[in-house]
């Protein structure tokens, strides 16, 4: 079966619609995210429309913060302050990577951690150790929904993470974790990748290599969700996993594109009205 991600996404941002509609019945205005973009770098400049176009789909605003190539970190942080202070802005979209020579865990520890919708601020992330309520990194939150959404069963399950980026892998497994599943992280310096990989009933793929998981690597039966965005030299895009032979295997498998990546989108949508609502203290629908 091919987890359809598009399909997922799609319910959850009904859902956040239907909720930010009642979030601006009750307090006048619209849940609204700023949206900090850095420099001209084209595949950011792209992402920060398609999360502008998801906003104004779902009746979420937004609000535009540019700054040039080679602006000062401190001009950087005395804004992102500003924002913070701003309650009509209720999350916070600061596009990454940052361009070089400007500290992007500093940026991301200015802003507040209720605006923190893209979830990687230390508070949010420590609240995701410590299990406690949080607004959860977008990529991840979004692994878990697609999982959810498919009633694939997480407790007891053997898990296995490829990746450990804070992105994505680490907080992916910390999820897995407040799940009951048992996790394995895996990365450059596993030995024995594959042997690894044949144990897992759910496989999660974020490594970042076109195709690196093959179909001689999982185990009959396994759930396979692929992470992965990898621009061939074809301009094809291609997951981590090869979809050809794992899926000949797979009970449940996400493609790419169509898996996880429409995931993320809702997932930052859906953490900008939950920020917004616990801002109003207003009780998530
Ligand atoms: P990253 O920061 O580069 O981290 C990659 C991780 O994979 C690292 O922990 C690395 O190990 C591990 N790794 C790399 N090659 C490996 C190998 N051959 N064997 C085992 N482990 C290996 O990347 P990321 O930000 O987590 O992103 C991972 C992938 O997901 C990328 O393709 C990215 O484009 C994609 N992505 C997609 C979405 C989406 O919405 N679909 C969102 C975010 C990211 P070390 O720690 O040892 O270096």
């Amino acid at each position: 079966m091919t987890l359809d991600g598009k399909a997922v996404a799609a319910k959850v941002l009904a859902e956040v619609k239907a909720g930010a509609a009642a979030y601006r019945e009750r307090t006048g205005a619209p849940p609204t995210l700023a949206v900090i973009l850095v420099g001209e770098d084209p595949a950011s400049q792209l992402y920060v429309r398609s999360k502008k176009r998801d906003a104004q789909d779902v009746g979420i605003g937004s609000r535009d913060f540019l700054f040039p190539q080679g602006c000062a970190q401190a001009e950087l942080h005395a804004t992102i302050q500003r924002i913070n202070a701003d309650p009509s802005m209720h999350g916070v979209l600061l596009q990454l990577p940052l361009p070089r020579g400007l500290d992007e865990d500093a940026a991301i520890a200015t802003i507040a951690p209720a605006k923190d919708a893209d979830g990687l601020h230390p508070v949010s992330l420590g609240n995701l150790l410590a299990g406690k309520p949080t607004l959860v990194p977008c990529t991840p939150a979004g692994c878990i929904e697609i999982l959810d959404h498919y009633g694939i069963p997480l407790e007891g399950a053997e898990a296995v993470v490829v990746g450990r980026s804070r992105l994505v892998g680490k907080p992916l497994a910390q999820l897995l974790i407040g799940r009951n599943a048992t996790v394995t992280t895996c990365h450059t310096r596993t030995r024995d990748l594959a042997a690894h990989c044949r144990r897992a009933d759910i496989l999660c793929v974020a490594a970042g290599r076109a195709r690196m998981v093959t179909g001689d690597m999982v185990r009959d039966g396994v759930v396979v969700i692929d992470v992965g965005t990898n621009r061939l030299d074809t301009g094809k895009l291609a997951g981590d996993v090869d979809f050809a032979s794992v899926s000949l295997k797979a009970r449940a498998i996400t493609p790419v594109p169509g898996g996880v990546g429409p995931m993320t989108r809702a997932m930052l949508m859906r953490n900008t009205l939950l920020a917004a609502q616990r801002q109003a203290g207003l009780s998530p629908s």
